[in-house]
């Protein structure tokens, strides 16, 4: 199974990848865990081109593109080669986050980037897609506890608005591939759904 992991800023990602790694390990499933942008030397190089700050303001496609250009090093080197042996692949971000963050939250509309998801990607798309949602003050208020408010500081709340909603009509128009975590409940709350979640999707 290729299986993605998704959510705004604050939502509780990476605690709950690590749950669910945890999940996987005690039923003894083989996988790999892998994040974008990044994953790969080059891809994360990309990464950290993407994220530095820097005097010249990025336009909205050259973005889209080192986004995209992480990934296809990153399908052609780590997630296809995995797949292809039998191996689950846990991402931390695919391309609903591109949809999400770039067309949604930088408007830049979903056409290029669903030309480009063809050119790199077509055929391939996860088969689980683990959105975890909170509203935006939520994650916002995670991220002050723990000092991580440097992504806030950057764009505006209409933003971050933006890309939630994003994820959330990207789901509502595919309801098969999505499961929608309320990620504002407690974390023992939030781990039951995801246990939930693993318990359908990947156990069966
Ligand atoms: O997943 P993670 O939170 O580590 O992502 C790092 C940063 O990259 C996030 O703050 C997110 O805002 C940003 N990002 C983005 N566009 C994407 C993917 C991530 O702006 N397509
Ligand atoms: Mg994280």
């Amino acid at each position: 199974l290729f299986i993605t992991f998704e959510g705004g800023e604050g939502v509780g990602k990476t605690t709950n990848i690590e749950y669910f790694k945890a999940l996987m390990e005690e039923r003894k499933l083989e996988f790999i865990a892998t994040r974008e942008p990044g994953g790969t030397p080059l891809a994360e190089e990309i990464r950290s081109l993407l994220l530095a700050p820097r005097d010249e303001s990025v336009c909205s496609n050259a973005e889209l593109l080192l986004m995209f250009a992480a990934r296809a090093q990153h399908l052609a080197s780590v997630i296809e080669p995995s797949l292809s042996q039998g191996v689950n692949v846990l991402c931390d971000r695919f391309t609903d986050a591109t949809y999400a963050y770039q067309g949604y939250g930088r408007e830049l509309g979903t056409e290029a980037i669903s030309i480009l998801e063809n050119l790199v990607h077509g055929e391939r798309q996860p088969d689980l897609t683990v959105v975890l949602d909170a509203p935006v003050e939520v994650g916002m208020a995670r991220a002050r506890d723990r000092g991580a408010l440097d992504r806030f500081e950057q764009e505006d709340l209409a933003f971050f608005n933006r890309v939630r909603e994003g994820y959330l009509k990207r789901a509502a128009e595919n309801p098969g591939r999505y499961e929608i975590i309320d990620a504002s409940l407690s974390l023992g709350d939030v781990k039951a759904q995801i246990y939930d979640v693993f318990q359908r999707r990947v156990v069966g």
